[in-house]
């Protein structure tokens, strides 16, 4: 990772490998001999509590945490050259703040989440991410219905809450096309 590119964002929809790429790069960084420490909401419970896990099954521990804020306490009292976040979309609104805030004191930070909700709407403090990030990287899924590039994660239930916890059985990824026919 180059000095210039000290907050990495990955972006994108369900299963357009975010966790898959936020492992690697922290992988990486660890085979440099940088201490990394990676942080997880609590809540989302899917999977291991202590690890971050991708759709393939590849998994590193992580620390399940409430809040943002939680992740600056952490490193504040804990050495950490990069810290990995992932499911960046479920933290609240003081993650842009610390995130600035650990990178102005030299920590690299790397961090992935869902760019837009079911409802295609900007997901959490994503959209103020991407403006913070010194490198953004949109990945792309597979859509599910034709086999195109897909940007848009779409909900296969009726529920309406924002927050729905769920994986193939509730979400698919789809293109623009597929995502708007419903
Ligand atoms: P994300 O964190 O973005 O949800 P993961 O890194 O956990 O994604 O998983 C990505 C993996 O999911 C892919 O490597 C692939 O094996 C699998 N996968 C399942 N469905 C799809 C799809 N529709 N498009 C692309 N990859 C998919
Ligand atoms: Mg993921
Ligand atoms: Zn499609």
């Amino acid at each position: 990772m180059s000095e210039a590119a000290r907050f990495t964002l990955i972006t994108g929809p369900m299963f357009s490998g975010k966790t898959t790429t936020l492992i690697r790069l922290l992988q990486e960084a660890q085979h440099t001999g940088k201490i990394i420490v990676v942080f997880k909401p609590k809540k989302d419970t899917r999977y291991a509590l202590d690890a971050i896990v991708s759709h393939n099954a590849v998994q590193l521990k992580a620390i399940s945490i409430p809040n943002a804020q939680a992740i600056f306490r952490y490193i504040s009292q804990n050495p950490a050259q990069v810290v990995g976040i992932d499911e960046a979309q479920f933290f609240d609104a003081e993650l842009p703040n610390v995130c600035a805030q650990l990178r102005k004191n030299g920590v690299h930070i790397i961090a992935a989440g869902l760019n837009k909700d079911y409802k295609a709407q900007p997901f959490g403090t994503i959209p103020q991410l991407i403006t913070l990030a010194d490198n953004h990287t949109e990945l792309l899924a597979i859509c599910a219905q034709c086999g195109a590039k897909a940007a848009y994660t779409y909900r296969k239930t009726s529920q309406k809450a924002t927050f729905l916890l769920g994986e193939k059985e509730s979400y698919e990824a789809r293109c623009k096309a597929c995502f708007k026919k419903h």
